[in-house]
């Protein structure tokens, strides 16, 4: 078998608004092994495309793909329904997951804060919050169900609520509730015999060394908790009713949704809420519709912060897959961590750059990030997997993808767009549900 890699094949697919690529290192033409990173979506492109015919399409192409070897390994950056709602197992994804599942992945890879035991009781990368007496791991999970209250809300909107505001408070609320069937398939597909389950943190090792020889993994982040604080103590302009409603959240199930089988919804239909839990959907409810968005985004923004960033360096290239991160997550690695000149360094020569977070700006900061890549209009590649329309706001310049970043993709980068891909709106339409880009030594 050959000792490296001679090329790299990068799908991204069109998923609309949301995450899915599959990088194939290929060593010869029988042996090609296959990382699939993310599958999710909150929103296809065009007026004919659903996610219950959609996705399991995707997912067969994949399979195609992939062939008898199967999937070498599965990477879910972060909890985000956009990064990973195509591995649930549910009807309203058309089951994809079932047919993800069945390419038996070798390796699962996630962050450490989806580590199913962390969770219950955060021994390992985490630590008790003092200020909310819940571990970080326990609030997130509490946040998917404030997520899916806030989405609730939204969904029945009262009359003082603008159109807009409604939209955007369904929208994020959406993205952030709990995406219980693919966790738990994610989950299962790590406990399949023979296959392995990791969950990385900043310096810690991705597993995928011995299953692709030739290749080396970075994984930069995100940082846990005895590595960095920042991930925890997000900017937020009222940072105290933050962690107070966060508490909240956490109390009204005591555990989190996984263990207790609680869930409420966000998908657009009404919910049962839990007696006890009433009183906090009543305080949420007498929020006014600012601070609702201030802390639905500050729940975004966390997550986010969640996500892995690996860097593959094969035959000499280095490429870039950050998730979501926003700063806050690449502070650590670029400023705090002891390797931090070594990250600099290896993020200078980055070769492809999987755009952060569908082109938002907080995911791809000028001078924090952007800047420092030295093969801007020196050969670098990008890869961006979004969708207009669906985030943010042109006014407020937080439009996604942000018209400005685009800009500098388009003129500083050869770009790989999946907004540029038309499929499957009309029945006649053949073509691949993916744009290709190979990466050569
Ligand atoms: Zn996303």
């Amino acid at each position: 078998m050959a000792r490296r890699p001679s090329s790299v094949e990068i799908r991204a697919y069109q998923v609309g608004f949301g995450d899915c690529f599959l990088l194939s290192f290929v060593y010869s033409a029988s042996d090609r092994r296959h990382v699939l990173i993310d599958f999710g979506s909150t929103g296809l492109p065009g007026k004919t495309l659903k996610p219950s015919t959609h996705m399991p399409m995707i997912a067969e192409h994949i399979k195609s793909v992939c062939g008898a070897q199967g999937l070498t390994a599965l990477v879910a950056t972060h909890r985000h329904a956009d990064h990973i709602n195509g591995f649930g197992t549910e009807s309203s994804t058309g089951k994809s997951g079932t047919i993800i599942a069945g390419l038996k992945p070798r390796l699962v890879l996630q962050p450490w804060t989806e580590d199913p035991d962390a969770r219950r009781d955060a021994r390992k990368a985490t630590r008790d919050s003092s200020r909310s007496r819940k571990s970080f791991v326990a609030g997130l999970a509490a946040m998917n169900n404030v997520a899916a209250m806030i989405a609730d809300i939204a969904g029945n909107p009262p009359s003082w609520m603008s159109m807009s505001l409604q939209k955007e408070l369904l929208f994020l609320g959406q993205d952030n509730i709990a995406n219980k069937s693919a966790v738990q398939n994610l989950i299962a597909m790590g406990r399949r015999k023979g296959a392995s389950a990791v969950w990385a943190h900043h310096g810690s090792k991705a597993g995928l060394e011995a299953l692709l020889p030739g290749v080396k993994v970075h994984v930069l982040g995100p940082p846990d908790l005895t590595q960095s604080e920042k991930i925890r103590k997000q900017r937020s302009r009222d940072p105290d009713q933050f962690w107070q409603l966060l508490g909240g959240g956490a109390a009204l199930n005591g555990k989190n949704p996984l263990s207790t089988g609680v869930e409420w919804g966000g998908s657009g239909k009404s919910h049962r809420v839990p007696p006890e839990a009433r009183w906090f959907r009543d305080r949420l409810q007498r929020l006014n519709g600012q601070q609702l968005l201030e802390i639905v985004r500050t729940l975004d923004q966390q997550m986010n912060n969640t996500s892995l960033i690996l860097l593959f360096e094969v035959f000499g290239k280095k490429l870039l897959f950050p998730g979501d991160a926003q700063i806050e997550n690449w502070t650590y690695a670029l400023e705090d961590a002891p390797t931090a000149a070594k990250a600099r360094a290896l993020l200078a020569e980055v070769d492809v750059y999987k755009v952060g977070h569908h082109g938002s700006l907080n995911a791809t900061p000028k001078k924090g990030l952007w800047e420092k890549f030295r093969k801007r209009n020196k050969g670098l590649k990008t890869l961006l997997s979004t969708m207009p329309g669906k985030h943010g706001n042109p006014r407020s310049h937080t439009e996604v993808p942000r018209s400005t970043l685009l800009k500098e993709l388009e003129s500083r980068s050869a770009l790989t767009n999946t907004m540029k891909l038309k499929v499957g709106e009309t029945k006649k339409s053949k073509s691949a549900p993916c744009l290709l880009l190979t990466v050569k030594p």
